[in-house]
C-alpha cells in the first residue's frame, strides 16, 4: 500500500525539564530532533508504530522526495487514519503502510534494504483517541527491537518512547531497559532521556545509535 503525506498536529508529547533552566521540552520533539541530525532525503526509515501517523509524516518529510518510509500498525484504524492524512499531499511514492505487527519487520522489509535503514521510531502504548486496551506488548516489542537493531544501518538511530504509567507499560519499559543493557557496547550507544517528573511512572525516551561495525572497530585497534 503506497500513499502521500500531509501536515499533522502533535501526537503524545510527554514533557522533559532541563535542570539548568527548567525549560520544558517534549520527549517526542527530542526524538524528532535526534533523528533530524541523521535522516536525510533519499534515506530509508521505519515507523514501527504508525498510530495517527504523526511520526510517519515527520519521517517521510525528512526522506522525501527520493527516500522511503515503511510504517507498521496492527490496527486498521491507524492505517486508515494515516492514509487519510497522506492522501492530501503529493509524496505518495515515499511511503508503504503495512497492516502487520512490527515483530514481522524482518520479513516485511525487503531483504536488500537490511543494513540500510537509517532511522526506526517506536512510540509504545495505545493509539490516542482509540481503544486503550490495544497496546504494544512486551514480547513483540522486544522481537521488533532485536530485528530493528539488526537491520539498522551503521550510524543509524532507533528512538523508543515508553510509557510506564499505564497497565503493562511498566513491565514493557523495564524489559526495554534490560534489552538495551544487553546490547554490545562496542556496537551500540544508548541514551535514556527521562521526563520532567522524577517518578517511575514518567515517560522516557530511549535513543539507540549504531556505531561502526564491530569487525572494522576491532581490526583498526
Ligand atoms: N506514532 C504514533 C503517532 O504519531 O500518532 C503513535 C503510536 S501509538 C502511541 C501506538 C500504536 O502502536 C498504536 O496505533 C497501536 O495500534 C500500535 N501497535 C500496537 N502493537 C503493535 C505491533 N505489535 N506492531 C505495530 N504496531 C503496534
Amino acid at each position: 500500500m503506497q500513499a502521500s503525506l500531509a501536515l499533522a498536529g502533535e501526537a503524545c508529547t510527554p514533557a522533559l525539564t532541563l535542570k539548568d533552566d527548567m525549560k520544558h521540552i517534549s520527549l517526542l520533539n527530542t526524538a524528532h530532533d535526534q533523528i533530524k541530525n541523521i535522516l536525510h532525503p533519499g534515506d530509508i526509515a521505519i515507523d514501527a508504530t504508525v498510530g495517527n501517523g504523526h511520526d510517519t509524516v515527520f519521517l517521510a518529510k525528512q526522506i522525501a522526495p527520493s527516500g522511503h518510509v515503511y510504517g507498521f500498525d496492527i490496527q486498521q484504524a491507524a492505517i486508515d487514519s494515516t492514509l487519510e492524512k497522506i492522501r492530501q499531499a503529493h509524496i505518495s511514492d515515499c511511503l508503504t503502510l503495512i497492516h502487520a505487527s512490527h515483530a514481522d519487520m524482518s520479513e516485511k522489509i525487503p531483504a536488500e534494504l537490511h543494513g540500510k535503514i537509517k532511522a526506526i521510531m517506536f512510540n509504545l502504548g495505545y493509539l490516542p483517541g482509540s481503544d486503550k486496551s490495544v497496546i504494544t506488548q512486551t514480547d513483540s516489542t522486544l522481537t521488533a527491537l532485536t530485528v530493528a537493531a539488526g537491520i539498522l544501518a551503521t550510524n543509524g538511530i532507533i528512538t523508543l518512547l515508553a510509557y510506564p504509567g499505564h497497565p503493562g507499560g511498566d513491565q514493557e519499559t523495564d524489559q526495554v531497559k534490560n534489552w538495551c543493557g544487553q546490547l554490545d557496547a562496542q556496537q551500540f550507544k544508548i541514551n535514556t532521556i527521562y521526563s520532567t517528573e522524577h517518578k517511575d511512572t514518567a515517560p522516557r525516551l530511549f535513543v539507540i545509535r549504531k556505531w561502526q561495525d564491530c569487525t572494522i572497530y576491532r581490526n583498526s585497534a
